[in-house]
C-alpha cells in the first residue's frame, strides 16, 4: 500500500544509480531489509547525500511507490560513527559486518536482535580500537548467525548428542561431533571450540582471545554453517 513511514535502519551499501541518484541497502529496527532510492544525493549542495553513507545509523521516513525501492524523503543521523573512519582497522571491521548482515538477512522480515548487534557492533568500533580484531569480528558472525537462526550446535554431538571426545565441527551436521560421527568434518581443536562458545556466551565487548589456529578453525566452522544451512558464502575474516 503506497505511503509515507517512519523507521530506522543502517546503510549497509550504497551504489551510484544514473546522474545523481543512489540505491540503498538499508537494515532497519521494525522491517528487516529495505531498498531504498535517495534522489539528487550526488550533487553537491545534497543536505541528505551525507547522511546516507555506509556505516551511517539514521532516522529515515520513506516513501513506498508502487516498484520495490522505497523513497527516501527524510534522513537524521542517529550516529554517524566518525571516529571509527579515521581508523583503517576500525572501518575494515565495520565494513565486515555490514557485509555480513547484507548477506545473512535479506528477507523484510524484522528481526531486532540482529538490528540490535549490528548496532551495538558499530558502536563499540567506533568508540574502542582495540576492539577492531579477528576474535571480535568473529563473536559478531556468531551472534549474527544465532539472530538469523543458524547457530551452529555446540553443546554436544550434532549428530549423535553424545557429550564427550568432540574434536571436530562438521557443518552438514550443524556442530560439533564427536569421534564417532566425523565424517565430512574438520578438526575443532579444544581452544577453538571454547572460543566459540566463550564468544556467543558473552557481551560482544568482552570477546575473548584465542590463539591463531583456534581463530582459523572458528572462522572455518561460522564460514561453512553460513554456507551449508543459509546458503550464504561469507569472506573468511583475515
Ligand atoms: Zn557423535
Amino acid at each position: 500500500m503506497p505511503g509515507s513511514f517512519k523507521t530506522e535502519a543502517v546503510v549497509l551499501r550504497s551504489i551510484r544509480f544514473g546522474e545523481a541518484d543512489r540505491v540503498l541497502h538499508l537494515y532497519t529496527d521494525d522491517r528487516g531489509r529495505v531498498g531504498a532510492m535517495a534522489k539528487g544525493v550526488r550533487r553537491v549542495r545534497s543536505r541528505l547525500g551525507g547522511r546516507l553513507e555506509p556505516i551511517n545509523r539514521v532516522r529515515l521516513v520513506l516513501h513506498e511507490g508502487r516498484g520495490e525501492l522505497c523513497t527516501v524523503s527524510q534522513a537524521d543521523t542517529v550516529c554517524a560513527h566518525a571516529a571509527l573512519r579515521d581508523r583503517r582497522a576500525s572501518l575494515e571491521r565495520a565494513s565486515q559486518a555490514c557485509e555480513a548482515v547484507l548477506r545473512l538477512l535479506d528477507s523484510n522480515e524484522p528481526n531486532r536482535p540482529a538490528y540490535n548487534l549490528l548496532c551495538n557492533e558499530l558502536s563499540l568500533l567506533d568508540a574502542q580500537p582495540e576492539l577492531a580484531t579477528r576474535a571480535q569480528a568473529l563473536a559478531f558472525r556468531l551472534k549474527l548467525l544465532l539472530a538469523a537462526g543458524f547457530a551452529p550446535e555446540l553443546a554436544s554431538c550434532a549428530a549423535c548428542g553424545d557429550a564427550e571426545h568432540l574434536g571436530a565441527f562438521s557443518p552438514s551436521a550443524g556442530g560439533v561431533v564427536c569421534a564417532g560421527c566425523e565424517a565430512g568434518s574438520f578438526p575443532l581443536d579444544e581452544d577453538a571450540h571454547r572460543f566459540l562458545v566463550t564468544a556467543l556466551a558473552r557481551p560482544l565487548a568482552e570477546t575473548p582471545a584465542a590463539p591463531v589456529r583456534a581463530l582459523s578453525q572458528a572462522d572455518r566452522a561460522i564460514v561453512e554453517t553460513a554456507e551449508y544451512h543459509a546458503h550464504v558464502r561469507l569472506r573468511r575474516v583475515a
